[in-house]
């Protein structure tokens, strides 16, 4: 097998997905060179940092962190990049297994009862044929050994008859809406909500919400990414 492997790599080499140089056969997606260099974020505190205070005013969290600085024309996005646009699903697993050990360790998130993705819109999702929190989402959930759930929450679809209010908000950036089909699941559950970067927050934001209305929720929040 190894041989083949060689063969392969010879004719096949694989490439880092940040910098693109070759892969050594001990290498995986990320060289080490880049591992070293990604921008990690160290915050010391999960309840109090530039992360949640995002959410100051705007909904209630226990606690957020995300694994690194979103900066432009950098390394991680170029991750994010791989990760959404070209199918790349194991960088989602490597990520997660790497951060995921990272929050184990923390004991931070101890405590959580479920991890629940940020849903993709459905016909998004059937253009893509996945959803690039899951494989994230799978390892974080084995490294935390709590449960994944992957359809408490949905994206509402636009119904056909909408008020003009409906529609104006349509086109403005914070019109998406998402409901939770089944609440008997996560009533009194503290839920990591999880997604790939944090920007203006407005999507956590509208997921959370939707989220609180149940009886005894709370929330934590974990992404990929954060843009500072
Ligand atoms: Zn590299």
């Amino acid at each position: 097998m190894k041989l083949l492997r060689d063969f392969l790599h010879l004719f096949f080499p694989k490439t880092c997905t940040t910098c693109n140089t070759q892969l050594l056969e001990s290498e995986k997606i990320i060289c080490t060179l880049c591992r070293h260099d990604l921008p990690i974020i160290c915050y010391k505190s999960y309840k109090d940092n530039k992360i949640t205070r995002v959410f100051y005013g705007r909904i209630p969290i226990e606690k957020a962190i995300s694994f690194l600085f979103y900066r432009k024309e950098g390394k991680t996005k170029k991750i994010i990049h791989a990760l959404k646009y070209k199918g790349q699903q194991n960088i989602g697993a490597l990520i997660g297994n790497w951060f995921g050990h990272v929050l184990k360790e923390s004991k931070e998130f101890d405590h959580i009862d479920c991890i629940v993705p940020v849903p993709l819109h459905p016909k998004k999702q059937r253009k893509r044929g996945y959803n690039q929190l899951t494989t994230f989402g799978l390892s974080l959930s084995k490294q935390l050994q709590k449960p994944y759930l992957e359809n408490i929450l949905m994206r509402s679809s636009t119904s056909k008859t909408q008020t003009f209010k409906e529609r104006f908000e349509r086109f403005s950036k914070t019109s998406t809406k998402f409901n939770v089909p089944n609440t008997s699941t996560i009533q009194n559950k503290h839920i990591l909500l999880i997604d790939d970067v944090i920007t203006t927050g407005a999507t956590l934001e509208a997921c959370s919400k939707e989220l609180l209305t149940i009886e005894n929720v709370k929330i934590s929040i974990v992404t990929i990414a954060y843009t500072e």
